[in-house]
């Protein structure tokens, strides 16, 4: 979601005679655009900020901007503690990006900005695609109301508001104008995508309509929660043929008690029934995770159970995380905080657990036929090209930037722990 954002105000600034550029020391106009979800992620943050100071002290014209979560948080306590930036813009204020610049350039005086809005015009900014994309992202909805405990998303990002209809049709169909093939939209809970909205759209309704577009090959989207994933929208996986066999849904614990103290709405029973159903409907599926290891209160019982959890399921991919607590969080004041040591001993043996079961999948794959859509030719040889399987694993193959954009067939002949290698199969 911060990428494409960060996709905007490149886009933005472009438009207002901005252009890119790879080095830091040459730039007229920085911008950081953060993420407070996780520690690490703020830490990154404050170490970007100290190697900005430096910069700023060489050339005071630079103009330095800070948007996103952490700017959302910290507002005005952030110019206090570092004077050298001249921007401060909330989450609601991305499409308002060159107006700030503007006004620092002639006034000279810092600009902050982090009320939130009723509606939030940014999530209609249209990013067309650089030369030789061939996927793209479109926001769909915005915000969360489900206040997960570990989780600041509702207190940063706002409410849950939806994108109209029409208006997420319009921009699909301009990417497909401009060669793209493979769309994924983004959504902090996009199958609770259209509670907000007048009409009665939901989720299954605009995956149905985007599978109408011309030029469109493939379909993907991005997170769902397993209490709002309905029979309605799983149904989709067999009727809307290019919708990519492949779903994110993150479980987080494999402990109820533990999922209780999140608020997560769902029990680990719950969450497999819906994997049955979902390999039921789609028997292929790609099923990957999210999950937190180390949550206040975790037992080692709790651990286990988010073990036997991975090896009922066998994930194709998590992403793994250590709790870490975040202020005005619930779980920030909860008791029982779990031992940095402990946290990373957990995060160890579910990472190997998983890179196991990713293997033993990725394995299962050699001899089969895969439809890829090619990216492009492969960073690491020129002789390959890159690209995805509708289950989103990446597969190299021997082949040229002539294939780039189109959809082939492979044979996959090799598994490894990242990815997979093949030949081009002739149908
Ligand atoms: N809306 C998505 C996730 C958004 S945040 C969803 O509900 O699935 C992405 C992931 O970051 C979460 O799924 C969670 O695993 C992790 N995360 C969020 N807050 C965290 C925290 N305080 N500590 C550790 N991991 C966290
Ligand atoms: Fe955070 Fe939970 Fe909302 Fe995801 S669903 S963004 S984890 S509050």
């Amino acid at each position: 979601m911060n990428v494409h954002d960060s996709e905007k105000i490149m886009k933005l600034m472009r438009d207002s005679g901005y252009e890119g550029t790879d080095n830091m020391r040459e730039a007229d106009l920085i911008i950081i655009n953060t993420c407070s979800i996780r520690e690490k992620a703020e830490q990154k943050v404050y170490s970007q900020l100290g190697r900005l100071r430096k910069l700023k002290k060489e050339r005071p014209d630079l103009i330095i901007g800070i948007g996103g979560c952490l700017a959302q948080d910290k507002g005005s306590d952030f110019i206090r503690k570092y004077p050298f930036v001249d921007i401060i813009f909330g989450t609601h204020h991305i499409h308002r990006i060159p107006e700030f610049v503007k006004s620092v350039e002639s006034a000279g005086e810092p600009v902050i900005e982090t009320a939130f809005r009723e509606s939030v015009e940014s999530l209609d900014i249209l990013t067309l695609p650089q030369n030789g994309n061939i996927s793209s992202y479109v926001t769909v909805m915005q915000g969360c109301n489900n206040y997960c405990s570990f989780c600041v998303v509702p207190y940063l990002r706002g409410r849950e508001e939806s994108r109209a209809l029409p208006d997420i049709i319009k921009e699909v169909k301009a990417l497909a104008s401009c060669g793209i093939r493979e769309v994924t939209l983004l959504g902090q809970n996009v199958n609770s995508y259209g509670k907000t909205l007048v009409n009665d759209h939901d989720f299954a309704d605009l995956l149905r309509e985007i599978g109408e577009i011309e030029g469109i090959e493939r379909i993907r989207f991005t997170t769902s929660h397993p209490k709002d994933l309905s029979e309605r929208l799983m149904n989709c996986f067999a009727r809307i043929e290019k919708l990519c066999e492949h779903i994110h849904l993150p479980v987080q614990s494999g402990s109820d008690r533990i999922l209780g103290m999140m608020n997560r709405n769902y029990t680990s029973a719950d969450y497999l029934k819906k994997v049955d159903r979902l390999r039921s409907i789609c028997p292929d599926i790609s099923i990957t995770s999210d999950i937190i290891v180390g949550f206040p209160g975790e037992t080692d019982e709790d651990f286990q159970s988010t073990l036997d959890l991975m090896e009922e399921i066998r994930f194709d991919g998590i992403f793994s995380f250590k709790y870490s607590d975040r202020v005005g969080t619930p779980a920030a004041d909860f008791e029982q905080k779990v031992p940095e040591s402990v946290k990373q001993e957990r995060l160890r043996i579910l990472q190997s657990l998983q890179e196991e079961h990713t293997l033993e999948l990725n394995k299962e794959l050699i001899g089969r036929h895969e439809d890829i859509l090619v990216e492009g030719v492969s960073k690491n040889s020129h002789n390959d090209v890159t690209g995805r399987t509708r289950t989103n694993r990446i597969v190299n193959f021997k082949g040229d930037s002539g294939l780039s954009g189109k959809t082939v067939y492979v044979t996959i002949t090799e598994a490894c722990q990242h990815s997979l290698r093949g030949n081009l199969f002739m149908k």
